[in-house]
């Protein structure tokens, strides 16, 4: 017998809120992933949200606290975002893929790369955030993010500078994640990728500054600092 397509479909509710979406998440077995990690790590920030940023998958730190971007990489973008003018509690954070997918690494759980059809299965929840917060612009930080949003595989340095349509009709810019930033072992590389990653975001906080016909309903925009 053929296996079911994974898909987060079937446990989307039949309104669609940020509140019945967080709550209806919990309960999802759309993939496998449900099984290994503690909680479904659902997206955070107000609902009038300017920007959306989409990760990857919740990390180690953030599979136990249930938040996204409270690690390691969370840390990196704090600080970038200052540094660009963003400030963060105008920003929604979400993933691509809701629960964490680890591997055991000696005593530790070590992140693993969800596959094509997790993020594939995950999708739903992602269209749902977007269409429920309609954000002036969505960020894919990093490769699986961009995979999520623009519907297929994509280069990240062939998109990254630019703001992009996708299947999902949104303005869409492409960053590199915090955690790859992280992970660089030479440090003249980690703040050179870095500089760029700020780089990036002073991007976005530019495009905000320009008028939008819904400016009225998304506030607040956000200053530059490189004028
Ligand atoms: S990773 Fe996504 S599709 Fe898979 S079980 Fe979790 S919420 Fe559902």
């Amino acid at each position: 017998m053929r296996r079911a397509v994974p898909t987060a479909a079937p446990f989307l509710p039949s309104t669609l809120t940020l509140p019945t979406l967080r709550n209806a998440a919990a309960s999802c077995t759309g993939c496998d992933l449900y099984k290994t990690a503690t909680q479904a790590v659902f997206g955070e920030g107000p609902a009038r949200a300017t920007l959306l940023f989409v990760g990857e998958q919740p990390g180690d730190q953030e599979d136990v606290a249930g938040h996204p971007f409270v690690g390691p990489a969370g840390r990196v973008l704090d600080k970038a975002l200052t540094e660009a003018g963003i400030t963060r509690s105008d920003v929604y954070v979400t993933n691509a893929v809701k629960h964490f997918k680890w591997e055991l690494q000696g005593k530790r759980r070590k992140h693993k790369k969800p596959s094509a059809g997790e993020v594939a299965a995950c999708r739903p929840w992602l269209e749902a955030e977007i269409h429920v917060l309609e954000p002036r612009a969505v960020l894919c930080l990093g490769v699986t993010a961009a995979q999520s949003v623009f519907g297929k595989n994509v280069r990240l340095n062939e998109l990254r500078g630019s703001s992009l349509t996708t299947p999902l009709g949104n303005t869409v810019f492409v960053t590199t994640h915090p955690s790859a930033i992280l992970r660089d072992p030479d440090p003249a590389q980690r703040e050179e990728d870095y500089r760029r990653f700020v780089g990036d975001l002073r991007l976005i906080a530019k495009y905000l500054q320009r008028p939008h016909p819904n400016d009225m309903a998304h506030k607040p925009t956000y200053p530059t600092r490189d004028r």
